[in-house]
């Protein structure tokens, strides 16, 4: 039916990516007809990509589920909200008493920071199921990054992004941001922020073995073997220390271990690495006297040097250059961004640190990190009887079937569950495989603010958009849902889900004004939260975290500061500046100080040198992104599937014919673990010795309702690997950079 009624306009920020561009949707009755970038958006400024663009589209895909669906014989079938939290009260909370809190698996995907709910509830829910089975979609590309500022900077959290606007020389390593748009680092147009590097006359190298739009934008670029920017890496910090161009500048008094490093790099020379890295060595100096000699420069790597093998000392290593060169921390280097629900600012000292491994997974010993377990591990904790085995999963927006190793071995462990819910809009390759799906209504219909993305932004910024159209009859608000599920498994089924938020501002404020250090200080906390604002229970948690965050009204102690009301009245957001040093006092160590060289990083160094002499493979697989995807979920968008935008493998054209492959001819690619045959698709943008596959697809299972993603299904990378590679720092799974074989299908 074409949509009906009074045509009107509503800014809403973009939930599709990380760089959270501020849209302007148009909208018929209660349809999204339209979106373009808000030029009134005080960080996009108007910056829309095609994925925005399609918002409507994807706001009204048809395959969006409405309604929860219960199994029922076996069959999943239409039922209400409360036969649906019936069902889950029923079932999931006697099953953890009876088998302990570890008997309940949750599993968290990658749309969950993109909402509201997905930011405000997973915690409340793990806090009252008490397990520790969490896994998440971050063992599948940023684990790597949370290690290693953990280590350095004691809180995992506490991730330097580059000062794009104001840098002269970048260095992106494993990063395509032309087509990603961006990750753990949060910057509306980034695309246009590269350019105009460029034409302030800065620098901008890309290592990367695909010469990708971003790489063809570059001053120079490093077509590196993959899985070897550690050794990269490595050989530039000891260059800076070989030729002394090591300059801390104002960190100097905060650097813990830096004769330790010297020591621990000193066999990464240049000449040591170019073999592994196949980088000629006169190159890598000639790159490490430029970082050095750079006014101001930033190293940045994203997917392309974190899953991989040597992901954590990737990442970790990142930052030590950042450090060595004193652009840690430096406007045009690497800053912490300030976000406006971060905790306010606290005076400098030393911290709990940040400890690996405090416990391990009950089959294969996997140590967690930051509290979670490698999702390659899921299928195992599943099948394997003895106790605390998983017996029951709850999946927020996950679809680890696609985006995990071995898919199908999950699936059959999935469907060895004794019960699992689904928070998901769509029947998907992971979901079909519950016993009740609880659908989430569309992005337009639910109030946004970025919790988790302002605190990797480029530019200190904070925006709230409400929902752009109510709620449809029968569909339930995604807070309210994870709110039930709360309570259903926390023994309240049936109660107010307001009482979720209450328990959390209750605790919140009880700690708040007992903290000496607070803004409310001394203060009646229930005084205090029959003060906040809002619409529900989320939005009055919002406000109580912008009151006492750092730009906060601190319930009256700054009568021009932040709350949720002056937030709203500003539907384009608010610019709260360029981000600036936040040294010391966001260190968390225990020795208060930038620890340069932690311990499970030396221990794992020895791991790195070995791969000095390895013998490389003759073919490594690697992934790539695509500008009109994201994820699995995006392709179920007939604008966005489709085109360019194709599951091809990418191989060069040298190889193509020492292999006797054909342009769109198919091919199999084969592993130790599995193989799967796609069309080839011969390009020179593609380094000799790589093939590249995209990640997401293979839609072509049974039992799931996504027609769009169905005709087009493409196949499944991940069907490849089994899920036994991966860094053992992090527990991210080994997804660049690994060893096939390639022939005619
Ligand atoms: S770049 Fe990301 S946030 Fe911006 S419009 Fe595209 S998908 Fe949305």
């Amino acid at each position: 039916m074409p949509p009906t009624g009074p045509v009107r306009t509503a800014p809403r920020v973009c939930p599709l990516c990380e760089a959270t561009c501020g849209l302007t949707l148009t909208i018929e009755g209660t349809t999204v007809t339209g979106a373009r970038g808000d030029r009134d958006d005080v960080f996009s400024k108007g910056f829309i990509c095609p994925k925005g663009a399609s918002f409507g589209e994807l706001d009204a895909d048809p395959d969006r589920l409405r309604t929860p669906l219960i199994r029922v014989d076996g069959e999943l079938r239409e039922g209400s909200w409360d036969e649906a939290f019936d069902l889950v009260a029923a079932r999931l909370r006697p099953l953890a008493e009876e088998h302990g809190p570890e008997s309940v698996g949750v599993v968290l995907g990658n749309p969950n920071v993109h909402t509201m709910a997905g930011a405000l509830y997973p915690p409340v829910l793990l806090g009252v199921l008490r397990t520790r089975n969490l896994f998440t979609a971050s063992t599948l590309d940023q684990m790597p990054k949370h290690v290693s500022s953990g280590l350095l900077f004691g809180d995992p959290l506490a991730i330097p992004v580059p000062d794009l606007d104001r840098t002269d020389h970048l260095l992106l390593l494993g990063a395509n941001p032309l087509d990603s748009n961006g990750s753990l680092c949060t910057a509306p147009d980034f695309p246009g922020k590269l350019k105009a590097l460029r034409r302030r006359g800065g620098t901008l190298t890309v290592v990367d073995p695909r010469r990708t739009r971003t790489a063809r934008l570059a001053d120079r670029h490093l077509a590196i073997r993959p899985g070897t920017d550690a050794l990269l890496l490595a050989a530039l910090t000891q260059v800076l220390f070989e030729e002394e161009l090591t300059d801390p500048g104002a960190l100097a008094g905060h650097l813990e271990g830096l004769a330790e490093l010297r020591e621990a790099v000193r066999d990464f020379t240049p000449d040591a690495v170019a073999a592994a890295c196949d980088l000629d060595a006169g190159e890598i100096r000639t790159l490490a006297r430029e970082l050095a000699a750079a006014p101001t420069a930033a190293v940045y790597g994203r997917i392309g040097s974190c899953t991989v093998e040597y992901g954590t000392l990737a990442s970790w290593l990142v930052d030590v250059l950042n450090a060595l060169t004193g652009n840690l921390d430096r406007p045009g280097g690497a800053l912490f961004p300030l976000s406006a629900t971060d905790r306010a600012p606290r005076p400098a000292g030393p911290g709990k640190g940040f400890a690996l491994g405090r416990w391990t997974s009950r089959v294969g010993g996997h140590p967690e990190a930051k509290g979670e377990l490698p999702i390659a591990a899921l299928a195992e904790e599943i099948e394997t009887p003895g106790d605390g085995r998983i017996r029951a999963v709850i999946a927020l927006a996950a679809n680890p079937v696609l985006s995990a190793p071995d898919g199908s071995r999950l699936e059959r462990a999935l469907d060895g569950l004794d019960f699992m819910v689904s928070v998901d809009p769509y029947l998907n390759e992971t979901s079909r495989h519950a016993d009740v799906v609880l659908p989430p209504p569309p992005p337009s219909r639910s109030a946004h603010f970025d919790f988790a993305f302002n605190g990797f932004a480029v530019r200190n910024q904070v925006r709230y958009s409400p929902p752009a159209v109510p709620l449809a009859p029968g569909s339930m608000d995604e807070c309210e849902i994870l709110a039930r599920l709360v309570l259903a498994v926390g023994g309240m089924h049936g109660a107010d889900p307001s009482a979720v938020d209450d328990q959390v501002i209750d605790r919140t404020l009880g700690k708040a004004v007992a903290d000496p250090l607070s803004p409310v200080h001394g203060r009646d906390a229930k005084e205090l939260a029959a003060a906040l604002t809002g619409p529900g229970g989320p939005e009055r948690r919002l406000d109580l975290m912008l009151r006492l965050g750092p730009y906060g009204d601190g319930f009256g102690a700054d009568p021009a500061g932040l709350t949720l009301a002056r937030l709203a009245d500003r539907p384009h957001g608010i610019d709260l500046g360029p981000l600036k040093p936040r040294l010391p006092a966001i260190l968390k160590t225990r020795s208060g100080r930038v620890e340069l060289l932690p311990p499970p990083i030396a221990a794992d160094l020895p791991r790195l040198r070995a791969a000095l002499t390895g013998v490389p493979a003759s073919l490594v697989l690697v992934g790539r992104r695509h500008l009109r995807s994201n994820n699995s979920w995006m392709h179920n968008v007939p604008t966005l599937n489709g085109g360019s935008n194709r599951c091809t493998v990418q191989v060069h054209p040298a190889d193509a014919e020492r292999l006797g492959l054909t342009d769109g001819g198919p091919a199999r690619v084969t592993t130790e673990a599995g193989e799967i045959t796609l069309p080839v698709e011969i390009t020179d943008t593609v380094r000799a010795g790589v093939v590249s596959v995209p990640h997401g697809w293979g839609h072509d299972r049974p039992g799931t309702r996504m027609a769009v993603a169905r005709a087009r299904p493409g196949v499944n990378v991940n069907q490849l690997l089994d899920g036994s590679r991966r860094d053992p720092l992090s527990g991210t799974s080994v997804l660049n950079g690994f060893p096939v074989e390639l022939a005619p299908a």
